[in-house]
């Protein structure tokens, strides 16, 4: 058992000034999602420790903009301050899809 565990390099030089390294941090992302900013905290991103420059994850990414695709759902704006009482039930609850 000798064979190397890591095929590809834990870190990445960066195409910016070719100088520092790209280090995995958890920084917040800012996005803006129509007129809202949203933050999102604990994203994964790769950030140069010479110039700063910022890559962020691409699976990231991707998630968040499925998660923040207007098509996928509306976003609620109602405050959860109080719950809706409770009314009996007039539609038949949605089938989950499977993915
Ligand atoms: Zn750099």
């Amino acid at each position: 058992m000798s064979e190397t565990e890591n095929i590809f390099p834990e870190y990445f030089p960066c195409n910016e000034c070719h100088a520092g390294i790209l280090q995995p941090r958890h920084i917040t992302y800012f996005t803006w999602l129509g007129s809202e900013l949203i933050s999102v905290p604990h994203f994964p991103a790769w950030i140069c420790d010479v110039c700063g420059k910022r890559e962020y994850d691409l699976k990231a990414i991707t998630w968040l903009n499925m998660i923040l695709d207007p098509n996928a759902g509306k976003p609620t704006k109602n405050r959860r301050r109080t719950p809706p009482p409770p009314r009996t039930q007039t539609s038949a609850p949605r089938p989950i899809h499977d993915c």
